[in-house]
């Protein structure tokens, strides 16, 4: 029997701004630059021949992935530490605070059958989250945070939840053999970017 498609459409809000847009003048301006957010769809493709149940992959091994998402993404603020506007953005202005003991960067873990997030190196991370320690912040306005070390473009996005995917692999949440072939993310109806695995 020939390989067989499937795809899992997952559903999500989230703001960003990509700092590193650079337009002509004469398409006006630079709109990529300022606040915003989007109405994002990923999409999963995975392509295999069947297992000894019938299928590619059981659905029901996405919902750790949109677990992931919807409990850690979802109407959060995807901003890039790079950003120059980084400190203005996330309101703290401290000049002389020390962004090693700010930011804990976090990668998933598994407990129990149970998604979970650990603090580790910054080499290993997935993403970074304010330390909950420093109560002289809002609490409420860090949590809105999802800090990463890439411009937030549709495209960086794919690249990193491909990366996510790989990690659930890692720690046996999706079974190892289980190749992305293809993913998309769409961030309007009309634009999309799409990564060839
Ligand atoms: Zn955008």
């Amino acid at each position: 029997m020939s390989e067989v498609l499937i795809t899992k459409k997952i559903n999500f809000v989230a703001g960003h701004r990509v700092h590193s847009q650079n337009l002509p003048k004469s398409l006006g301006p630079n709109k990529c630059r300022f606040l915003h957010g989007h109405e994002y769809m990923l999409e999963l493709f995975i392509t295999s021949d069947l297992d000894e149940s019938g299928m590619v992959l059981d659905f029901t091994f996405f919902n750790y992935l949109n677990d992931f998402i919807q409990r850690f993404i979802d109407h959060r603020f995807i901003l890039d530490i790079n950003d120059p506007l980084f400190e203005s953005i996330t309101g703290i202005t401290n000049n002389s605070l020390d962004w090693s003991k700010c930011l804990v960067y976090y990668t998933i873990t598994e407990t129990d059958g149970k998604l979970e997030l650990i603090s580790t190196d910054k080499e290993k991370s997935l993403f970074s989250k304010f330390n909950r320690h420093y109560e002289e912040f809002n609490n409420e306005h860090k949590q809105s945070f999802i800090i990463v070390d890439f411009v937030p473009t549709a495209e960086n996005l794919c690249n990193w939840f491909v990366k996510i995917f790989d990690r659930m692999k890692t720690i046996g949440l999706i079974p190892a053999k289980i190749q992305l072939s293809k993913i998309r993310l769409y961030e309007t109806q009309k634009a999309y970017v799409e990564l060839i695995l």
